[in-house]
């Protein structure tokens, strides 16, 4: 028997780790399907605090776990495949084991939803990108694409206008879905141009190990035609990984519901990070969640709640 079980091991479950262990409470963490999370899949991070060099983004996460495995966390690798929330000892299956605990911090993140382009992933943090506030810096006077018509489409093309000599928001439809506030910002800024009716169907240039232009195909007439720029933004939208949770836990709008401060639905169960962040989803404040998680879990399990 645990007392606390974190899934998911980014800045959010790695840091409540720290706190956790730091706290006597041995935690176990279920790394999940991708360790470290989104931040190994990028390159240099330069937004978070005590690096003024800026860090590699598996680095930073190595450190984190070299961290909280110093203070006595046991790591399992693999992904939860199973949680019952609804009895006590909470439940997780994984890897063919059952594990219990007497409280449990959700930290499984975000997946960013990805074009489903064949040389997409082999250029992420080579020109490719899904966060104009982590990379734009590294665009100066440079040109981008920024893929999708909703809100944060939106905002990080008006965002990457600060460095970027041009930014064109490529968009399937002929309509934005983005608020209206928003579609006025951005038609109003001369640096944003757009591409309607319009999808990538290939971003080059792989041979180059950078990003050199994009293939656009117009959807109506079938047309392609090859578009030169130095940078491609995917925003698309985001996918919370709370599959797992969706008969265990309340959800809003797919995202995990937070009832006080970092708890839950169900008494005992905490949440840190992307899993019910929406809005944020920055690695710093992903840790602080995850800080905040393991103190509002530790004072839990102080209370005797968990009896
Ligand atoms: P979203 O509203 O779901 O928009 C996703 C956009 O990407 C849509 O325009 C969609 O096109 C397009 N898209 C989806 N899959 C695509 C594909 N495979 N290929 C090409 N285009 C694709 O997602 P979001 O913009 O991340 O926003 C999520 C939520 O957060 C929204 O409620 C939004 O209002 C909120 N948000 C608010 C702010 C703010 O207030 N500042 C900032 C960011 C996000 P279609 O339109 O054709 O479906």
């Amino acid at each position: 028997m645990h007392d606390v079980i974190i899934l998911g091991s980014g800045p959010a479950g790695l840091t409540a780790a720290i706190y956790t262990a730091r706290a006597n409470l041995h935690p176990l963490v279920i790394e999940g399907q991708l360790p470290g999370g989104q931040l190994t899949q990028t390159t240099m991070v330069e937004n978070y605090p005590g690096f003024p060099s800026g860090i590699m983004g598996p680095d930073l996460m190595d450190a984190m776990r070299s961290q909280a495995e110093h203070f006595g966390a046991q790591f399992v690798s693999g992904n939860a495949t199973a949680v019952r929330f609804n009895q006590k000892p909470f439940q997780v299956h994984a890897n063919d084991q059952v594990y219990e605990a007497r409280s449990v911090i959700v930290a499984t993140g975000a997946s960013t939803k990805m074009l489903g382009l064949q040389n997409e992933w082999a250029l992420l943090g080579r020109g490719v990108s899904t966060c104009a506030t982590c990379d734009g810096f590294f665009f100066r006077d440079k040109k981008v694409v920024v893929v999708g018509g909703g809100d944060s489409a939106l905002e990080e093309a008006i965002f990457l206008t600060k460095f970027a000599s041009h930014v064109l928001l490529v968009h399937r439809r002929n309509e934005l879905r983005a608020s209206r506030v928003m579609q006025d910002r951005a038609a109003n800024n001369p640096k944003i141009g757009f591409a309607w009716n319009t999808v990538v169907v290939d971003v080059l240039d792989v041979t180059q190990n950078k990003v050199t232009g994009v293939m656009l195909k117009d959807v109506n007439t079938g047309e392609e035609r090859l578009e030169a720029c130095d940078g491609l933004f995917v925003a698309i939208g985001h996918k919370p990984n709370t599959d797992l949770f969706a008969d265990q836990l309340e959800l809003t709008n797919g995202y995990i519901a937070v009832k006080d401060r970092t708890q839950t639905s169900v008494p005992g169960v905490f949440v840190a990070g992307d899993v019910h962040d929406w809005q944020y989803r920055q690695a710093i404040t992903s840790a602080a969640s995850g800080c905040m998680a393991a103190m509002d879990c530790e004072k839990w399990l102080e209370k005797g709640e968990h009896n």
